[in-house]
């Protein structure tokens, strides 16, 4: 008689956690940094899901890219040459005109076809240049399609490090990026190029949001993308897996300030366009819930009690509602104070 094997005994090895909406697998590398993810502590606000089969953390990556690929692109004038592209993944900023196009972030693999054609609805000129603010997925994963297209894609030095790396973020496994989808124009500290009448200004931002952050600012038009050293009107994610912490991203609000006046267009990484008063707020809410983290951290509160005291409840109702939710942050801010 054939010996038949029911296959209902498989573990979960992992528990499954949703976190603003996404499913996310407890990583090794959340893990390390989280190990009451791990242990199951859940002092955290991070909710069980349903039992289901855990995705592994190639599957969570390439869900994650679905999931943003279904946001459709809204095309926002800014003056002169320039567009902000929004929806499937961080905010595109676009210059068109007639010495071609130069495209700050791509948004999401699967949003490529979605991207050109957006990008064709501007003007029939080429993609001239492409800048990346950072190495994550949801802003450089179409590096290699602009490169097929015959753009130069100029990045930091770090964003090829870091693309040429191995990584696990938030449940998401990253394996390094092919030769042909890394940066091919590469800069230390400042990088400037000129297109459609428009002065663009890159700078490197000391680590924040992660060791790979650059700013891009619009001399003549008065627009600043900001990458994800300021996502507008939700908590901000840090990436301290490849070198971003709190202190860093206040640094980097600080001196956004300093490159922008009352008139300045900001982009944010995350969220809708914002200008100098939104980024104040911002700055003075992350100084504030780092005050009040560092306090408890000083006092010998563990990551437990500094969540369980609710040191963000002021803002919870206005910064509390995107990805990254209040007791997340916490866990950020206390981790990487
Ligand atoms: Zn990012």
């Amino acid at each position: 008689m054939k010996r038949m094997m029911l296959r209902t005994d498989i573990p979960l090895t992992r528990r499954a956690v949703i976190h603003g909406g996404v499913a996310l697998a407890g990583s090794v590398a959340i893990g390390r940094a989280f190990p009451w993810i791990e242990t199951g502590v859940d002092a955290s606000g991070w909710t069980d899901a349903p039992q289901q089969p855990a995705l592994s953390p190639a599957e969570q990556l390439n869900a994650r890219r679905a999931e943003l690929a279904k946001a459709p692109i809204v095309v926002t004038s800014l003056g002169g040459s320039l567009s902000l592209l929004s929806g499937p993944g961080g905010n595109v900023l676009v210059s068109n005109g007639p010495d071609g196009k130069v495209v700050v972030d791509t948004f999401v693999l699967p949003a490529w076809t979605s991207l050109t054609k957006a990008l064709a609805g501007l003007g029939s000129q080429p993609v001239k240049a492409v800048v990346d603010t950072h190495w994550h997925f949801d802003h450089a994963d179409n590096n290699a399609g602009f490169r097929g297209l015959g753009a130069q894609i100029i990045a930091h030095t770090n964003t090829k490090t870091r693309l040429s790396q191995s990584h696990d973020v938030l449940g998401m496994h990253f394996d390094p990026a092919p030769p042909a989808a890394l940066p091919t124009v590469l800069f230390a500290s400042t990088h400037k190029l000129d297109a459609n009448g428009e002065p663009f200004e890159l700078g490197y931002i000391q680590p924040a949001h992660t060791d790979t952050d650059v700013y891009v600012r619009c001399l003549k038009t008065n627009v600043l993308h900001l990458g994800d050293t300021y996502f507008n009107g939700g908590y901000p994610f840090i990436d301290w897996t490849t070198g971003g912490t709190i202190g860093g991203m206040i640094a980097a609000a600080a001196r956004s300030l300093t490159l922008s006046d009352a008139q300045t267009k900001i982009i944010p990484g995350h969220g809708p366009l914002a200008d100098r008063q939104t980024l104040t707020a911002y700055h003075e809410m992350l100084i504030t819930v780092r005050d009040a983290v560092q306090k408890l951290k000083k006092d010998g509160r563990t990551l437990e009690q500094a969540i369980a005291a609710k040191p963000t409840a002021a803002f919870d109702a206005a910064w509390g509602k995107g990805f990254v939710q209040p007791d997340f942050f916490v866990t950020i801010v206390y981790n990487t104070l």
